[in-house]
């Protein structure tokens, strides 16, 4: 139900916990963070309230200075730890707001190719596809542009990559979702509000956009994949 993704300079954790926060007004059944260590993702979901999850943020803290974050309004699958974003295999880590309409053919399509999946959500198909498309050889961008392709429905969507720690990718499809300036630093929110104590300078992605992000700025491609120039505004949105 909320999105937000940072590409940082000190460790993100408490950064994500601050923006789900700020999302938290939209409803939610449940919260997780990813983030980039080493040449891995690290994870943590908790079901309920965010006090749940910063609870288990805090017993055990997280590292990694890229992430992204999530609170769930469960579609498919019951709101609990299992099924609660981010959804991950070892290459990819993703989020998701909204509806992957064909995830049934696609979890057969992946099932018949021997993938076996952990939850009961929409969303995991999305992380296998990027998977898939990775281990034929693609690359982040290509893997992704790929699976965009496959996917039909309406959503937003946030993504990280093991071991691409100046990698983000954000795409809309009938779901808000914002690009945010920093000095340095980048990142994504499903609105201006969540990235209100981090930046101003906001870039909303048109229907069918997505972007690629570095920690010194985006590409934003338009649906046929072309790059488009999209304008970055400030807001009014105060922290
Ligand atoms: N359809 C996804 C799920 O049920 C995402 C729901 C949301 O937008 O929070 O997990």
């Amino acid at each position: 139900c909320g999105i937000i993704g940072i590409i940082g300079k000190s460790p993100v954790g408490p950064l994500l916990l601050d923006g789900l926060k700020r999302l938290e007004y939209r409803g939610y059944d449940s919260a997780g963070v990813a983030t980039l260590v080493g040449t891995g993702i690290d994870r943590r979901r908790a079901e309920g309230k965010l006090k749940n999850l910063a609870a288990v943020m805090e017993k055990k803290p997280i590292e990694g200075t890229t992430g992204i974050g999530h609170t769930r309004w469960a579609t498919h699958g019951r709101p609990n730890e299992t099924n609660a974003h981010p959804h991950m295999t070892p290459q990819v880590a993703v989020v998701h707001n909204g509806i992957i309409e064909n995830f049934r053919d696609l979890r057969r399509a992946l099932e018949g190719d021997g993938q076996s999946f952990e939850t009961e959500t929409d969303t995991e198909v999305i992380a296998h596809l990027l998977s898939q498309g990775l281990k034929a050889g693609l690359d982040p961008v290509a893997a992704t542009a790929e699976t965009l392709h496959r996917l039909e429905g309406a959503f937003s969507l946030a993504i990280i990559f093991s071991g691409q720690h100046d990698l983000m990718i954000g795409a809309r499809r009938g779901s808000p979702l914002a690009v945010g300036y920093g000095d340095g630093e980048m990142f994504l929110g499903s609105d201006a509000l969540a990235l209100a104590p981090l930046t101003d300078r906001i870039c909303y992605l048109e229907e069918g956009d997505w972007a690629i992000l570095s920690g010194n700025g985006a590409e934003v491609r338009d649906a046929q994949g072309s790059v488009v120039e999209r304008p970055v505004k400030r807001t009014a949105v105060s922290g």
